[in-house]
């Protein structure tokens, strides 16, 4: 069991990061945002909770995130580990992973931080928004969500480097050159 938490700001690249980890590792990918867009989808509890708060790029509260979290995890018995990707982003959330994962006897290997300049973000997220069909993929939200990156999530950078699992990525270049200095960090923890 090896699990990996993905990290960074909105349009650093964590899904299409992700989308590599799992293929050569064999991961299950648990991604929060895209559980959430399902949850709306579906006009579920959660789903009405989560739809007003993302379109204005703000944070659905901890504990109904940590419960979505924890239900996620207990889909998935036989998981040969986890990729965590939008999860956690405040530090009680990652408390939370911590002790989630704890009652299972297992524990988060690796904190992969892709780190891209703030023009970069708004850059990509301008042009994913394109396409996207995201109701946060606009200029005022995309700000907001930096921002709030910045204020609740960027402290949880500190929780896994006290923890030694804290590994730095540079976000720019080829897909491949990314996914190459992740590779070496999972490889170097990974039994
Ligand atoms: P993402 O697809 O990861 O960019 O997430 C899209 C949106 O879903 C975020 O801007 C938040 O509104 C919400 N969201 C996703 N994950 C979390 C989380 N761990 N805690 C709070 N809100 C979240």
């Amino acid at each position: 069991m090896f699990n990996v938490v993905i990290f960074g700001a909105p349009g650093s690249g964590k899904g299409t990061q992700s989308d590599k980890i799992v293929e050569k590792y064999g991961l299950v990918h648990l991604s929060t945002g895209d559980i959430l867009r399902a949850e709306i989808a579906k006009g579920s509890e959660v789903g009405k909770i989560a739809d007003g708060l993302i379109s204005k790029g703000q944070f659905v509260p901890d504990d109904v995130i940590i419960a979505v979290l924890e239900n996620a995890i207990n889909e998935h018995p036989q998981a040969k580990g986890f990729i965590f990707d939008g999860f956690p982003r405040t530090v009680t959330q990652a408390e939370a992973l911590d002790s989630i994962l704890k009652k299972k006897n297992i524990r988060v290997g690796v904190m992969l931080n892709i780190d891209v300049d703030q023009n970069e973000l708004v850059k990509r997220l301008l042009n994913r928004g394109k396409t996207s069909g995201r109701s946060d993929d606009n200029l005022i939200t995309i700000q907001e969500r930096i921002n709030v990156y910045e204020q609740k999530t960027m402290p949880v950078i500190q929780f896994y480097d006290k923890q030694g699992k804290h590994v730095r990525i540079k976000g720019t270049g080829t897909l491949d050159e990314v996914f190459a200095q992740i590779e070496a960090a999972i490889d170097s923890r990974i039994s």
